[in-house]
């Protein structure tokens, strides 16, 4: 049924994240080591984050992450797919789940990286339930959409917690060799370095470092992103799907 069971690594992958800085913040490191091997890599991004400043109103806000978020795509020579929900106020409905298809069915990944069902924001819970239900429903036949049917229900991992919060991984992808690049993608996202340092006093970029040196220390790497399977059929593959 899964093409990524027949390949030594996922040859499409779509990493989604609620706010433009997420997929930077968690699996950036890895994005940029698929894009290297060749991988094609879609970077879904579900709201317009047009709540993270006290500089910028949210319309004029919400322009400048999108801008952000592109920047940062072209960094890890990603495609962006920007679904522009409201900031904070996501939630998994009927309403979005044909918007989750269509942006499933665009990537046509064989491999989906989203958040952790229990991560600390509730806009990172929606989009990790939305992304568990509309990639099983994009390969349904008969449900239609503009874009054709998936090929396949893809296997699903799950990126780590932000500050790995009760995340225990199953699997590591050593970064040290693209964690320049996750930092220089991160960076793309000017608006969050002030507002994260302001709101939170959280220095971003000391963040990713120590999450990364931390989760480098389990497995033997000096930089690790850190991830845990999906474990439900028929989405677990036989053989390892991350670089
Ligand atoms: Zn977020």
């Amino acid at each position: 049924m899964s093409r990524a069971t027949e390949l030594p690594h996922a040859q499409r992958v779509l990493a989604v994240g609620a706010h433009p800085d997420d997929v930077d913040i968690l699996c950036a490191g890895t994005l940029e080591k698929f894009r290297r091997q060749g991988a094609k890599v879609f970077i879904g991004i579900a709201t317009n984050g047009d709540m993270g400043s006290m500089l910028l109103q949210p319309p004029e806000l919400a322009k400048v992450r999108e801008a952000e978020a592109r920047a940062s795509a072209d960094v890890l020579g990603a495609e962006l797919l920007w679904l522009g929900y409201p900031d904070e106020f996501l939630y998994d409905t009927a309403e979005a789940r044909p918007v989750f298809i269509e942006m499933i069915r665009k990537a046509a990944p064989d491999l989906i990286i989203t958040h952790t069902p229990d991560d600390y924001h509730p806009d990172h819970r929606a989009v990790s339930e939305a992304v568990f239900g509309a990639s099983f429903v994009a390969a349904v036949p008969n449900v239609l959409t503009n874009t054709e049917v998936a090929p396949t229900i893809p296997p699903l991992y799950y990126m780590d917690s932000l500050g790995g919060v009760g995340f225990m991984p199953t699997d590591y992808v050593d970064i040290t060799d693209t964690f320049d690049a996750k930092v220089r993608a991160l960076e793309c996202h000017e608006s969050q370095m002030v507002w994260l340092k302001e709101y939170n006093d959280v220095d971003i970029i000391d963040f990713i470092e120590v999450t990364a040196r931390f989760r480098g220390l389990a497995c033997g790497a000096r930089y690790a992103e850190g991830y845990r399977r999906a474990e439900v059929w028929p989405r677990v593959p036989s053989r390892r799907v991350l670089p």
